[in-house]
């Protein structure tokens, strides 16, 4: 780490002291949330292709569930480590109780390079991993999902490794599965979608006309590349957008649809025809209307917010934002929208994915959508009302009526024994 501030659970433990502070919390809650309910590491041997063993290592971190199963996605990537994964599952707990859904928060993550790896050795850690953590996950005790570097092939894996072990097929033990398992319609693009919606909310308060205003969009997964197409949707032109390997810019805008294309083809978005590029760091210091950080944690900065331009930013990655970035853009009277409600648009369906699971019921991409729609935009008046009454940014907001939520639930359960 290089600096204190890139930590992500001591990000996390300072908003919820600061939380703690502004809704008067409990002390004896405050001790409980102090730590995870339970932290899983678990060693995985795995044969790879040549015919070595290889050890990866994976946790998962269940923080806490008084409102529910615990929930959240797994992460597949070299620089995974234990206290990123206690920040992500502290992250979900709240995300779920933003948005009203009776769910807990856990986090997954595998210490891996997937990039370099084949599918068949991909498969092996996965069902691996799963294997090691099958005691403790289940449709009633925590539901994994995708997150970076894992898809809808992986949770198909995962459901059958769990379904093998248990002797029969439990489609709602995982989410984000492929539909013919039992997916749901949308759930592919729902975290783009939910954030996408905030950024229209946000743009709605400031007054912001959206036809003609434009966009840059940090990381070009799932998230990054469907915002483009839904921004784009929305009149807005994105005009830079960036991966791993490079940033690039066009001031006539990328199209969505060639920027994806040329994506998959070429395995990075850098040399689009019609576009130039930019340094990555530059990107997130354009004059546009609505900067969508869909990276990793820790973009924004105290080292960059002040050359931050954006007049929205609409967090649809986990933590990109540090506490002190935070208050560098809360002078400069940028609008954030926080991640545990700008992309809690995955989770929603999530959610959406497992009732109908339970129920064995399939909804049409509109039902989906339209419980979507109304969760994220009752979300966003809650969290925007609760930063008014409070008088701080959307942030502080988030994190009030999420904590309380849960505050309010362990109160109710009380200790045991
Ligand atoms: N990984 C996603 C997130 O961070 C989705 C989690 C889920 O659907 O459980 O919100």
């Amino acid at each position: 780490m290089s600096s204190k501030e890139s930590n992500p659970y001591e990000n996390a433990m300072k908003q919820l002291e600061s939380t703690a502070r502004l809704i008067k919390l409990d002390p004896d809650v405050h001790e409980m949330l102090r730590n995870p309910k339970r932290i899983l590491s678990v060693s995985l041997p795995v044969k790879m292709d040549d015919g070595h063993v290889k050890n990866f290592q994976g946790y998962r971190v269940q923080y806490n569930d008084a409102r529910g199963p615990f929930k959240g996605g797994i992460r597949y990537h070299p620089k995974v480590t234990l206290d990123e994964v206690k920040a992500l599952a502290t992250w979900m707990t709240w995300k779920c109780s933003v948005v009203d859904i009776p769910y807990g928060g856990a986090k997954g993550g595998v210490i891996c390079d997937p990039k370099n790896m084949s599918n068949s050795e991909k498969e092996r850690v996965t069902r691996r991993y799963t294997a090691m953590i099958a005691d403790f996950i289940g449709p009633y005790r925590d539901v994994p999902a995708p997150d970076v570097y894992t898809d809808s092939q992986t949770m198909a894996w995962i459901l059958d490794t769990y379904s093998q072990i248990k002797g029969y097929q439990v489609p709602e033990c995982v989410t984000g599965k492929p539909i013919a398992l039992g997916g749901s319609e949308g759930r592919n693009n729902s975290t783009a979608r939910g954030c996408i919606i905030c950024a229209r909310e946000a743009a709605k308060q400031l007054k912001v006309p959206l036809k003609g205003a434009t966009a840059a969009i940090q990381g070009y997964g799932n998230a990054g590349s469907w915002s483009a197409v839904f921004l784009q949707e929305l009149g807005v032109k994105v005009v830079a957008v960036s991966d791993s390997q490079g940033a690039i810019y066009s001031k006539n805008g990328l199209d969505s649809a060639k920027t994806l294309k040329h994506k998959e083809e070429k395995g990075s978005v850098v040399g689009l025809g019609g576009s130039e590029q930019i340094e990555p760091e530059k990107l997130l210091e354009l004059d546009v209307d609505i900067l969508v950080p869909a990276a990793l944690e820790n973009s924004i900065t105290a080292d960059n917010a002040r050359n931050v331009k954006a007049k929205i930013i609409s967090e649809a990655a986990n933590g990109p934002t540090t506490p002190e970035a935070d208050s560098i853009l809360e002078r400069n009277k940028v609008l954030v929208v926080p991640d545990i409600l700008a992309n809690a648009g995955g989770v929603t369906v999530s959610y959406l994915e497992w009732v109908q699971n339970l129920n064995r019921q399939h909804w049409t991409e509109e039902q989906v959508n339209a419980q979507l729609e109304q969760k994220m935009v009752s979300a966003f008046k809650a969290c925007y009302e609760t930063s008014k009454k409070y008088s701080v940014p959307m942030r502080s907001g988030a994190l009030a009526l999420s904590i309380k939520r849960v505050a309010d639930a362990i109160k109710l359960l009380g200790i045991w024994p």
